[in-house]
């Protein structure tokens, strides 16, 4: 059977960055090169999605590369990979390459330059294992591996022994999770069965990386079916031990889909006490912001039930914290949410609340308190915040008014 198939014409060939991409191809090519799409860009082709970038795996050594263009960044030369500049767009051209040998099981001890097949081989999963000629007739997709039976059958399988291929680059494991949930695709057995044996290693990859698979798997697609594969493979227990995978957990799951990425560490650190939510998110070593974001988002998140009987003041404060709406978009989701006392009313006083009435004007400063004979202290704060729970209560204050109300009470006992 020839590995080639033509079918894969791009629905948006008129793009500019596919005809920035093609004309790096032509470049190679004329050179006397061999130069494909390869990987992601392919399969996503086929699948009738738009590709966000181009990958580009070439015959060119990197250095032929870097003498063939005149903008390139060698980003990763030792491993064969040079990205290549070409008017606002960016590719990635990388040499055709084996990997020998993974003695940390999570990035290759050398790189050797090969064959476009043998660098098919090396790849993961055989609808990653495309390559495409964009120069061949219409376009042509060339697979040694499967992949266009697999895309089409909708599974992902590992290229050549699954169990070796988790072996030598445990990220892998997540990887396929991650692809499964995010086209919707089955696992193969024989991956599967890897994947499940393996799931424990998966605490030799970083946890960055670690980190960036959990948060795709929020932000790509929907996101119970990645984390449900996660718990069944046995990797859960080890990438988020912190967390149960309760049912209430995947309730709410299931009527997620690409949310942020604030949502989504939100949302799995959902039923966490908000201390060990911002726990979770430093042990992924996410930003502080982030940290801070998440525990406040779940602090609200559990103060939701108690909303109504709240005043209008400690509402208004509540809803006007940068992590309200965060928490409010956690909250709506799962089979329970229609039920949950507090949150209908603290969704409407947030699409209710203008800017003003929940950042009131300021009219009196503690510069203007020093000015009146007080002197600065703890208690200034409480004046002002008095003052300020009298704008959000709705009452009209003048200035004048205001600074009255102020020093009443720090003059106050
Ligand atoms: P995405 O749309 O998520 O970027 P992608 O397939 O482009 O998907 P990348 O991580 O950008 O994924 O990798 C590009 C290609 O490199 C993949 O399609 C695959 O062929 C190969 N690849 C990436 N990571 C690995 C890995 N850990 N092991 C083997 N091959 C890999
Ligand atoms: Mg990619």
């Amino acid at each position: 059977m020839s590995p080639i198939e033509r079918d894969a014409q791009p629905a948006d060939s008129e793009r500019p960055i596919w005809r920035s991409a093609v004309a790096v191809v032509q470049t190679l090519r004329i050179a006397g090169h061999e130069a494909v799409f390869a990987g992601g860009c392919v399969r996503d082709q086929v699948l009738g999605d738009t590709p966000y970038d181009y990958d580009i795996a070439t015959s060119a050594t990197p250095d032929e590369v870097i003498a063939l263009f005149e903008r390139t960044v060698p980003v990763g030369a030792a491993f064969g990979v040079v990205r290549v500049l070409r008017g606002e767009h960016e590719f990635e051209v990388a040499t055709f390459r084996t990997e020998g040998g993974y003695s940390d099981g999570r990035r290759p001890d050398s790189v050797q330059w090969a064959s476009a097949r043998d660098d098919v081989l090396r790849r993961d999963f055989t609808i990653n294992g495309l390559l495409f000629d964009p120069l061949e007739g219409e376009g042509a997709v060339i697979d040694h591996v499967g992949g266009l039976e697999d895309l089409r059958a909708g599974v992902i399988r590992a290229i050549g022994e699954a169990d070796e291929r988790f072996e030598e680059d445990k990220l892998r494991l997540l990887r396929a999770v991650r692809f499964a949930a995010r086209f919707a695709f089955s696992i193969e057995a024989d991956t599967w069965t890897a994947i499940c044996k393996r799931a424990d290693e998966i605490i030799e990859v970083s946890v960055e990386r670690i980190r960036d698979e959990l948060e795709r798997m929020g932000t790509q697609s929907a996101v119970e079916p990645g984390f449900r594969l996660l718990e069944r493979s046995g990797l859960w227990r080890s990438v988020l031990p912190e967390v149960e995978p309760t049912d209430s957990l995947f309730d709410r799951m299931g009527s997620a889909e690409r949310l942020s990425p604030v949502a989504t560490w939100t949302l799995m650190c959902s039923e966490l006490a908000p201390r060990d939510a911002r726990g979770v998110c430093q042990r992924m070593k996410l930003s502080s912001a982030t940290g801070r974001h998440v525990e406040e988002a779940v602090e609200i998140l559990r103060a939701l039930p108690t909303y109504d009987a709240l005043d209008v003041v400690a509402k208004k404060r509540l809803i006007r914290r940068p992590e309200a709406h965060t928490a409010l978009e956690i909250a709506t989701l799962g089979s329970g949410a229609a039920a949950m006392d507090g949150l209908a009313s603290a969704q409407r006083d947030e699409r209710g609340w203008s800017r003003e009435d929940l950042h009131p004007e300021t009219l009196v400063t503690g510069a203007e308190l020093i000015a009146a004979g007080r002197s600065p202290g703890p208690s200034f704060k409480r004046a002002l915040e008095a003052v300020e729970d009298a704008q959000l209560r709705g009452e009209f204050l003048s200035r004048e008014s205001a600074l009255e109300l102020a020093l009443r009470h720090l003059d106050e006992p």
